[in-house]
């Protein structure tokens, strides 16, 4: 299997070369060449490690074997507590797949305990010996699944800049506590686009990259546009999909549809993905917060990024620039010119509208909606008074667009984190007042619930803080250069 960049269809690559670049030239995106066919028959009894070593072949075909096998089997069992693919019903029709069993408590676990192996066996496979150095910008659930993932792995080290004023009390402290010798964090001074456009800078600073190269080592990034990070996401919407079947909610071969809590266009693009293998997939259904940029798109064909940001109780979709999206744009008009055409007058003028026939191929497959932090809340105390379900901010507006959307088909909606994650907005929303601490507010939602916290999260304030440093948005690059 050959990858190919968005915006260039000479160039092609092994998915090794593609994991260890992350970006194509031009600021291209590496996306397959084609799709391998899904074995529904023989995938549907697997156990999650099994299914996905089976969905990494096809795309990884130059990894070993044994490889995929032993990482698989390694993250998918234990890391999740046998709960990895875990889907629960809801309702009449409608399902929960909780994706917040990992080490985290958030889906980006699924990508990010998986993706690290990936790169280090891809710079094996290609007789690459540099230190790999990580820096990752992070509003809060990137940065600690990155930390756990890359912690005190070979050749690699991690570098996490978050915004000082700009986490959870327990974000905060999942980085500020976090355990390896080839970690570091920083507090920035300033928000969270501070702390993004200081490392992007970085990166774009040539002068870093030739101290480092000197050094042998070569910077690289963690966030979502490496393909090292969609293809462990395909496996989870087969894995849902075959317990449907097993409990007879689904006729074999019929399809189901999905709908899922959506910022940067990652986690729902693995769903098509998974549908242009043969899994028969009815409409994924994009589900947005206020920040509606891609409601719109998908409705219409035009993406407007012209528009005011909201900060939302959905932080982990509060993005005006959805990077995946350009993969799907490559998949549906199938012109790395066009794509490349849209994306350069995304930059310079903020917006771009595709041709009729791209928009009527993503309708094919997609719908959409989104839910503001009030209707996000009133989903989640619905929920939970009339389903006994409880929810976290993200999955409440995933419901909230789900209702909206519902075809004859059963609905698996994609729950992205714990409620213990933010439990001072899920306590808001059932109607009680929250505590200051989100310690304490994690007590009183196991008091009013009867759902216990992962114990991942109550024992954070006990863990000693290991970093505390502050620095200022133009002493990254020094941290970078450390
Ligand atoms: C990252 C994240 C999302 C959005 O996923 P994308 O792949 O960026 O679309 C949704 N919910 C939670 C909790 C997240 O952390």
């Amino acid at each position: 299997m050959q990858f190919q960049s968005t915006r260039d269809s000479a160039l092609r690559v092994s998915s090794s070369e593609a994991i260890v670049r992350g970006l194509a030239p031009k600021s291209g995106l590496f996306v397959p060449e084609s799709f391998p066919k899904a074995d529904l028959e023989n995938w549907k009894s697997l156990p999650y490690p099994a299914l996905a070593e089976q969905v990494l072949k096809g795309f990884l075909t130059d990894y070993s074997a044994d490889f995929l096998h032993s990482a698989t089997a390694a993250i998918y069992g234990e890391a999740f507590g046998g709960k990895a693919g875990e889907t629960v019903k809801v309702s009449d029709g409608v399902y929960a797949l909780e994706l917040w069993h990992g080490p985290t408590c958030a889906f980006k676990d699924y990508a990010l305990q998986l993706m690290p192996k990936l790169l280090v066996e891809a710079k094996k496979n290609l007789g690459r010996t540099e230190t790999t150095r990580i820096l990752v910008a992070t509003s809060g659930d990137t940065g600690k699944a990155a930390l756990a993932g890359y912690a005190d792995l070979d050749g690699i080290e991690i570098e996490v800049f978050y915004p000082n004023a700009g986490t959870s009390e327990i974000q905060h402290l999942q980085m500020a506590t976090q355990k390896g010798d080839n970690v570091q964090v920083y507090a920035v001074e300033g928000n969270f686009d501070d702390a993004q456009t200081g490392v992007k800078r970085v990166f774009a600073d040539e002068s870093v990259a030739a101290e480092l190269e000197a050094r042998h080592i070569r910077l690289s990034s963690a966030n979502s546009i490496n393909w090292g990070r969609l293809v462990p996401q395909i496996v989870y919407y087969f894995y849902a999909y075959f317990r449907l079947a097993e409990q007879g909610a689904v006729a074999w071969g019929k399809p189901v549809d999905f709908c899922v809590p959506t910022g940067n266009f990652g986690d729902i693009l693995a769903g098509y993905y998974a549908k242009q293998m043969g899994l028969p997939v009815g409409k994924l259904i994009c589900a947005s917060n206020k920040n509606n940029v891609l409601t719109d798109f998908i409705k219409t064909g035009t993406y407007d990024a012209r528009r005011t940001f909201y900060k939302t109780t959905s932080p982990s979709m509060d993005i005006l620039i959805s990077s995946n999206l350009e993969r799907l744009l490559l998949h549906t008009s199938g012109s790395a010119e066009k794509v490349e055409g849209w994306m350069q007058e995304l930059a310079a003028t903020g917006k771009y509208t595709v041709d009729a026939e791209t928009l009527a191929k993503i309708q094919a497959s997609f719908a959409a909606g989104y839910a503001d932090d009030a209707a996000g809340a009133a989903e989640i105390r619905a929920r939970f008074e009339r389903n006994g379900y409880l929810c976290d901010t993200h999955t409440a507006v995933a419901f909230h667009v789900a209702e909206a959307n519902r075809s004859d088909a059963p609905m698996v909606v994609l729950s992205t984190a714990s409620p213990f994650k933010f439990p001072r907005d899920v306590l808001a929303a059932l109607g009680e007042t929250a505590p200051e601490s989100d310690f304490a507010a994690m007590a009183v939602l196991t008091a009013k619930t009867g759902a216990a916290a992962p114990a991942s999260l109550r024992e954070l304030d006990k863990l000693p803080v290991r970093f505390n440093t502050v620095i200022e948005p133009a002493e990254i690059r020094a941290a970078a250069l450390r």
